[in-house]
């Protein structure tokens, strides 16, 4: 038995002015796909350990994914896509590790149409399909894949869990313990990722109730939030359910579907996220640093490049610094140019830089210039570190060549690359303890948390123009369908 096993991961802002080549994969092919995966918290890794049990010839043309970003470029979609359709025929199912919310330049639906190119280069053969809670099904997706299995948990702790359960339903497919099939509901509704956590609130209660679903017998039941920062028919939330191939299975499936989507639509109003005026935040931060022994976290999520920011707004900080808040640590802030000026002044330096604003947000309609600081070069470093936190630990992390640049008022890490502050060695590598500081600066929304928050008096979330920002008027949609909540009012 041969299975195509392949991973190809990345959730597309089409608002995002960063670009997604090939390099941005970092794709790695065949065997050494394969060497990549095999043992990691994947889904494909799920995969490959299943077939592996079963004694399968395991066929793995990629394993590839990005950072959330700007579409695919076109010639990457078709060299990733091209490599997992040309391998699959001869073979007798496919797995494939997926995101779900990618979109290319030459495809809106990138999933949908790797799927429809898929099941045209190898008819009949079964598709089985991982996907991340924050995917947009499409009617392609569903119509091309056997069995639909997406993450359950919101921080994402159950990748492997899902491949499994994925893979599970469609290798006792292939030994003939009769076929699935996948209904769906999709509900005009666009969900805001700081509202798709499954810790609390109505996600946690609509996953809940697809694990209830399942406990009475239906395959899998998969609630997705959807990603909003994709202009297309539907970045929308939708309830997917694998059920037996037969037309009771058919009808449960459907009914289990409609049932948990009526539960989400009846609460949506939990899914919008409403931002507080940036002014009102920073207010409120200075309240709550007033006699604090520990710093105020100040999350900048408008600009998150785990959600395909670009890392150099200057919003909040010019923002803070003109309502009067000091001893602010900021980072990481990415500004490649400012970080060769500041390297070439050298170790305590006295400099005036023109800081972050660089990169313009076309798809906003937002140019700004450059923030211009006086101050000193404290610290220069290569910019790595290892993850002593809880998320990802142990991994060695690159952040290109890292500057601390201190105004007086603000000590601000400017980094080379773009870089999620998953721990405290964004400050630590420059010297930093992020402990002493009376305010914390991060450009972050959910990553950042388990680590920052457990050091902090306090968090305020601070929105800002930027793309991943939470103010939906801010994106002109031109493709979604209309009406959807929350841009409509319905
Ligand atoms: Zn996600």
């Amino acid at each position: 038995m041969r299975i195509l096993i392949a991973r190809l991961n990345h959730e597309t802002n089409t608002f995002s002015p960063v670009p997604t080549p090939l390099a941005a994969f970092e794709p790695a092919w065949d065997e050494a796909a394969y060497r990549a995966q095999k043992g990691m918290r994947t889904a494909m890794s799920a995969f490959i350990e299943q077939a592996e049990r079963l004694g399968a010839t395991l066929v793995t043309p990629v394993s590839a994914a990005a950072n959330p970003s700007g579409p695919v470029q076109a010639q990457a979609y078709d060299a990733l896509c091209g490599r997992i359709v040309a391998a699959a025929p001869g073979c007798d199912a496919i797995l494939l590790d997926l995101h779900g919310a990618m979109v290319a330049e030459n495809s809106a639906d990138g999933e949908g149409e790797l799927l429809a190119r898929l099941r045209a280069a190898a008819p009949g053969v079964p598709i089985g399909v991982a996907l991340d809670l924050h995917a947009n099904l499409t009617p392609k997706i569903v119509e091309h894949a056997d069995v639909i299995v997406g993450f359950k948990t919101y921080p994402h702790v159950d990748m492997y869990e899902t491949g499994e359960h994925a893979g599970r339903l469609l290798l006792a497919m292939l030994q003939g313990q009769g076929g699935c099939t996948v209904r769906w509901r999709q509900l005009p509704l666009m969900s805001h990722t700081l509202r798709s956590t499954t810790l609390n609130g109505a996600m946690q209660r609509a996953v809940a109730a697809a694990r209830a679903a399942e406990r009475e017998g239906l395959a899998a039941v998969s609630v997705f939030a959807g990603f909003a920062l994709a202009d297309i028919a539907a970045p929308c939330v939708s309830v997917v359910v694998t059920g037996a191939a037969s037309p009771e299975g058919a009808r449960a499936a459907q009914a289990a579907a409609d049932r948990i989507a009526e539960q989400i639509w009846a609460s949506r109003g939990q899914f919008v996220y409403r931002s507080e005026p940036l002014h009102e935040s920073l207010a409120r931060a200075r309240q709550l640093a007033e006699g604090a022994e520990r710093p105020v976290l100040l999350l900048d999520h408008g600009d998150n490049c785990m959600s395909g920011g670009t890392c150099d707004t200057m919003d909040v900080l010019q923002a803070a610094l003109a309502q009067g808040l000091e001893d602010i640590a900021v980072g990481p802030l990415c500004d490649p140019q400012a970080v060769d000026e500041l390297v070439r002044a050298g170790q305590d330096a006295r400099v005036r830089i023109a800081l972050g604003n660089k990169v313009p947000l076309a798809s906003l309609g937002i140019a700004r210039q450059p923030v211009v600081l006086s101050g000193t070069v404290r610290a220069i470093s290569d910019g790595e570190y290892t993850v002593s936190g809880p998320t990802y630990t142990g991994q060695r992390c690159g952040m290109g060549r890292t500057v601390l640049f201190d105004t007086g008022k603000a000590q601000i890490v400017v980094t080379e690359r773009t870089h999620e502050p998953w721990d405290l060695g964004v400050f630590g590598c420059v010297g930093v303890d992020p402990r002493a500081h009376r305010f914390l600066l991060l450009k972050s929304r959910m990553y950042c948390r388990p680590v920052f928050e457990p050091l902090a008096a306090a968090l305020v979330e601070c929105d800002s123009p930027g793309v991943t920002s939470s103010d939906y008027a801010l994106f002109p949609f031109t493709a979604v369908r209309r009406p959807v909540y929350p841009l409509d009012a319905i």
